[in-house]
């Protein structure tokens, strides 16, 4: 049985009010519920280091991560993030957008790599917006490309909401092909432009969402032919998201998983996976529901 790499830190978390839309402790309510299960026996877990200014600043601008890291924010720019500033939230922000590149780099020598976290692909050049600090999906793909491990990466955005932060951060790269699939009539109001976008209407269900994810996942390989791919498998499809407008299931979710691993495995292109967005009050489901992509994981690749 192979074993499956994890990248986590424990200072992930968010300190945020109570009642906030973004559960403040969904990191570590996922590690502890994948602790319980078969799953934690057969992974080998990583921490990332914190990435610094002159990293990042291949995805940002270097007076916006200046902001970031001493707390610089104005009203209307903590407004558009939707979440208040802290030291701990600047240093997770480091933290967490290297666990997505160091859960590349694992996939890349392994086949597959797993980060319980990632997926904050509403963030832009030079402004955070919809909970997400730093790009950690352009970040991490420009610095694969930058340092030539890969020539060719995929982004494969399934989260319910476009990534926009991560279509206009790339838009003028040629080496990443970006792919949102997501619900037409949700956040962000102003769509960017992916290198593809697949827009889907409220309510879908597992049959018809799962033929777009099989089709797309097989289009974006043959026509680009990446060496790796970015999979953010958000769960705010599953229908008691708070946020998403899909009427997705649980199996359709692990579905939706199993197609898109098992396809990249059968053609021997390694995949880095990310946790996206999910938004529930109540935390045990929400974890639940992010160990979903881990059990995906571990059938298709150990
Ligand atoms: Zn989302």
């Amino acid at each position: 049985m192979s074993k499956i790499n994890w990248v986590y830190h424990e200072n992930y978390d968010i300190p945020l009010k109570l009642n906030h839309r973004f559960t403040s402790s969904k990191f570590s309510d996922l590690f502890y519920e994948l602790k319980k299960t078969v799953l934690y026996k057969n992974a080998i877990i990583t921490q990332p280091k914190k990435a610094n200014i002159i990293d990042l600043s291949i995805s940002h601008s270097v007076d916006y991560i200046n902001k970031i890291k001493n707390g610089l924010l104005n009203y209307k720019e903590e407004r558009k993030l939707g979440l208040t500033w802290s030291k701990r939230l600047s240093e997770r922000s480091f933290l967490a957008v290297n666990g997505t590149l160091l859960a590349s780099k694992l996939a890349i020598s392994n086949g597959i790599g797993c980060h319980l976290g990632g997926g904050t692909h509403h963030s832009h050049y030079d402004y955070g917006s919809g909970f997400c600090v730093f790009n950690d999906l352009a970040y991490s793909a420009l610095k694969l490309i930058e340092s030539k491990i890969v020539k060719k990466i995929l982004i494969f955005d399934c989260d319910v909401h476009q990534g926009d932060g991560t279509a206009r951060i790339l838009s003028k790269c040629d080496d990443i092909f970006t792919c949102s699939i997501h619900c037409k009539k949700n956040f962000p109001l102003i769509k960017a432009q992916s290198n593809l976008d697949i827009e889907l209407e409220n309510d879908l269900g597992n049959f018809d969402y799962l033929n777009k994810i099989k089709k797309s996942i097989a289009f974006c390989v043959n026509h680009f032919k990446p060496d790796f791919v970015l999979y953010d498998a958000g769960i705010d499809i599953h229908k008691l998201d708070e946020l998403g407008k899909f009427n997705i299931d649980d199996d359709g979710c692990l579905e939706r998983d199993l197609i898109v691993l098992s396809y990249l495995k059968n053609l021997s292109i390694p995949v880095a996976t990310v946790i996206g967005g999910g938004y529930s009050k109540d935390k045990k489901d929400l974890a639940k529901r992010h160990s979903i992509i881990f059990k995906a994981a571990n059938h298709v690749f150990s």
